[in-house]
């Protein structure tokens, strides 16, 4: 998919979309209104057929900051639905009497 993807980007169909998106928006990011250089997929559902609502124009600083918070917040579910599968763990284990106390306590 992702190579694909980086493929989708080099079409002229894309640059076609990304063409339409700016122009739409103004050729101003949707975020700080400063002039958009990226056009961002909301979503990837629909790579390669997208409707223009799913692109929006950023520029090159709200863009970059749009992945690094898409990318910390996946990480961040990560290690939620991990310390969750844990927590579950442990209380699976007091319940039927594998360890009675918090393992922390014997420290
Ligand atoms: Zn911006
Ligand atoms: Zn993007």
């Amino acid at each position: 998919m992702n190579e694909n993807y980086q493929e989708y980007l080099k079409s002229d169909t894309w640059q076609r979309k990304r063409k339409a998106v700016l122009k739409r928006d103004n050729y101003l990011c949707t975020q700080c209104k400063k002039k958009a250089q990226d056009v961002h997929h909301k979503t990837y559902d629909n790579v390669g057929r997208e409707p223009l609502s799913d692109l929006v124009s950023l520029c090159r600083e709200c863009h970059e900051k749009k992945h690094i918070r898409n990318s910390k917040s996946e990480f961040d579910l990560d290690r939620e639905h991990k310390e969750n599968e844990w927590q579950r763990e442990y209380e699976h284990e007091i319940r039927t009497g594998d360890i009675e106390r918090p393992p922390w306590e014997n420290f």
